[in-house]
């Protein structure tokens, strides 16, 4: 049986973070390692399971670790990312809402680690990518729209998870999903163009994610569907993808490798 490596979580004291903290009580193969919180936060110096104390230094939180899981924001994501980089901890990041210019960001200092970024861990979530692209490859002429629902406190819009899914069908139609994404519709819009990739958001409550894809045609409608209960599940697959990323060489990976769904 191969060594217990020690994990970081980044945000430990966030949604995600608690949720990634019980993944890591139950993984065979990580062991909570160090717990990092933005500074300032009123939880630093807490003790934690094992012992693990929040601290607000990356270097501290990271020391002895081989793999940090973070769920964030942005800024905050390529701040650690960096310190990372420097005392060569492989990285995995949930965090979603990244600019163009912050993911060119991040994919340079996968020049120096192992990161893996994924806007979703969920398993069935990332079958629903896969499936979302084969049916995009074949309802060519089918109208696609996606809805997501996600908890009032939500940062980011639309989410990560929905703009994967709007991927998956430009993927599946050979397309750049920049040239046919669709975030806005109001007042005079006028007729649907056809290779319109739309991406519709609602917020509410304390919802922890829904998507639907819809392939539109001519007297039928095609509907494909994820619901979240908890977040769980996003953490499990994040300890997975760790276990997984932990020791190999530099560079991005992506979530669909660790699934075995490329
Ligand atoms: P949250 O606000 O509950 O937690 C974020 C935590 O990060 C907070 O505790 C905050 O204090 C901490 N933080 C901020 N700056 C920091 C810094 N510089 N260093 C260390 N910690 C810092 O948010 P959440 O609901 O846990 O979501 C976090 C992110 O994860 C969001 O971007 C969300 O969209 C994303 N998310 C991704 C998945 C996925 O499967 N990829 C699933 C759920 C949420």
């Amino acid at each position: 049986m191969s060594a217990v490596r020690k994990a970081s979580v980044v945000g430990a004291a966030g949604r995600m973070g608690e949720h990634v903290r019980a993944a890591l009580a139950e993984s065979d193969t990580l062991a909570f390692g160090g717990a990092l919180e933005a500074p300032g936060h009123p939880a630093i110096g807490s003790e934690l399971e094992g012992g693990v104390e929040i601290t607000g230094d990356a270097n501290q939180a990271f020391a002895g670790c081989a793999v940090a899981i973070d769920f964030t924001v942005p800024a905050a994501t390529l701040a650690n990312l960096a310190v990372a980089a420097d005392l060569g901890t492989a990285y995995v990041t949930g965090t979603t809402g990244f600019t163009p210019t912050q993911q060119a960001q991040l994919e340079a200092l996968a020049a120096r680690i192992p990161v893996l970024h994924a806007p979703n861990f969920s398993v069935a979530v990332n079958v629903l990518a896969w499936l979302t692209r084969e049916a995009s490859r074949r309802l060519r002429d089918y109208d696609a729209e996606i809805l997501e629902l996600h908890h009032k406190a939500k940062r980011d819009a639309p989410s990560g998870t929905a703009l994967r899914l709007a991927e998956a069908i430009a993927e599946g139609r050979d397309q750049k999903l920049a040239d046919h994404l669709v975030l806005e519709r109001a007042g005079e819009i006028g007729a649907r163009p056809d290779d319109a990739i739309g991406v519709q958001t609602l917020r509410g409550g304390d919802n922890t994610g829904e998507h639907w894809v819809h392939f539109i045609g001519t007297g039928e409608r095609v509907e494909l569907a994820h619901r979240s209960h908890t977040r769980a599940h996003f953490a499990r697959g994040a300890a997975r993808a760790a276990a997984w990323l932990a020791g190999r060489e530099p560079g991005l990976y992506r979530i669909e490798q660790v699934l075995g769904l490329e």
